[in-house]
């Protein structure tokens, strides 16, 4: 697979060697990498991309979910080109940030107020800092597999180029152990940072009793509950937690809600983020030039108003749900042990495990090399996805083109069928 990899992309090669000369292994999005060298995108349209080397992929996983919208939207394109037109970096407060800001507050009725950031990871550095500056405790539990962006990221336990807090590691959906540890640590605790949904850790959701429980247990012991909503916020036009009933102290978003350029937020309860109200004497500091761009802006808003509606996330929400159906019962039909783990619109395929996938330990014995041979398989059939087996479809990748998908991955599992487990 590696070397025809290699014989179809001679252009993203000559890319990656010219990007070695000035960057860490020519890279500066960990993710995007993979062996042998990682593809470069020219151009996408639609649910499609293209590389430099002229192949089309159908685009299945749409910026790791920022991609909502698929490529060049007629609504957001609008709408950024209009702010082009009045001028980039103004300097001051607009009227698409106060409009987006009260979308965002009307959608997920447990912020009340919001502020913007740049990327998803400002966002979750921001919520912590705003739940220890609030309850002058200094601890932070986070669950082990989870992902709130470079700086606080949890897979095998953490990380050396963490933000350096003094966390604590709950066991995802372990209802009793994580319940336990927040009533042991409660008095230290300044919050509990989850992700619905473990997004990079495999598409894992969590048990409605696992968030039930954890909310119930940060409130008795004082801790704020902040959900990471950067990719699960598209589950329903509230997120998950409009799914479930369950509201945290705080949220954070990014990826689609800035219509696809860059963006975070972190909102919450009025009392919390109140404290950032600058006509306080004491009010906490938050900065950041790029907070209010005003592409962001008029493309979030955009996006939200015109595209993504409760509706079209609704329908979305059952494409994938759907889709993933598809998947795990054409791996099941063809005896190969293959689970598609995930919620709506968003999965991610694990080989190798016959077993429930309830937390990250149950994909330590997952078939990596199955894994790399399906990535570069569904590439060279014309899919674009995660090297980690992630999939979150856009709003337009068509009906045929899951069916496709659900073909290729078929004519993957039989042609493959000796090598994979
Ligand atoms: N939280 C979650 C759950 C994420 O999936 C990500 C990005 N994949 C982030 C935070 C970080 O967001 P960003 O990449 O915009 O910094």
């Amino acid at each position: 697979a590696h070397a025809r990899y290699e014989r179809a992309n001679p252009r993203s090669q000559a890319v990656h060697l010219e990007a070695c000369n000035a960057m860490p292994g020519g890279n500066t999005r960990t993710t995007l990498f993979h062996g042998p060298f990682p593809l470069a995108l020219e151009s996408g349209q639609g649910g499609r991309v293209r590389d430099v080397d002229g192949h089309a992929y159908i685009d299945m996983i749409g910026e790791y979910s920022a991609a909502l919208y698929g490529h060049s939207h007629p609504a957001i394109r609008a709408a950024v080109e209009a702010a082009l037109a009045r001028g980039l970096n103004l300097g001051g407060h607009g009227i698409a940030e106060a409009r987006l800001a009260q979308l965002v507050c009307a959608r997920f009725p447990s912020i009340e107020l919001v502020r913007f950031t740049n990327s998803g990871t400002e966002a979750n550095l921001m919520a912590v800092a705003t739940a220890k500056a609030a309850t002058g405790r200094k601890r932070v539990m986070v669950m082990n597999g989870g992902y709130h962006g470079g700086l606080m990221y949890f897979g095998g336990g953490g990380s050396p180029v963490n933000a350096p807090h003094d966390y604590l590691l709950g066991r995802y959906n372990d209802v009793e152990g994580t319940v336990a540890l927040i009533e042991a640590h409660g008095p230290e605790l300044a919050c509990i940072l989850v992700e619905p949904m473990l997004g990079a850790g495999g598409c894992i959701p969590a048990t409605p009793a696992f968030l039930g429980a954890v909310r119930e247990a940060a409130s008795r012991v004082g801790a704020v509950l902040i959900f990471d909503e950067v990719m699960t916020s598209r589950m329903s036009a509230g997120g998950r937690q409009a799914m479930l009933g369950i509201a945290p102290d705080m949220t954070t978003l990014g990826k689609y809600i800035g219509g696809g350029m860059s963006f975070g937020a972190f909102g919450g309860n009025r009392d919390l983020m109140a404290l950032y109200d600058p006509r306080r004497p004491d009010a906490l500091p938050h900065g950041g030039t790029f907070n209010n761009n005003v592409l962001s802006m008029a493309a979030g808003y955009a996006g939200l108003s015109e595209a993504f509606t409760p509706a079209a996330a609704d329908a979305l929400f059952a494409r994938g749900e759907a889709l993933r159906a598809r998947l795990n019962a054409a791996a099941n039909a063809a005896g190969i042990t293959a689970q598609w783990t995930g919620l709506g619109s968003m999965a991610c395929v694990h080989f190798g495990i016959a077993g429930p996938i309830a937390s990250p330990a149950d994909l330590a014995a997952a078939d990596k090399t199955a894994l790399e041979l399906f990535f570069l398989d569904m590439l060279h059939r014309g899919f674009y996805l995660a090297r980690r087996g992630m999939i979150a479809l856009n709003l337009m990748v068509s009906e045929e083109e899951c069916t496709a998908f659900v073909d290729a991955w078929q004519d993957f599992l039989a042609e493959r069928r000796p090598v994979l487990p």
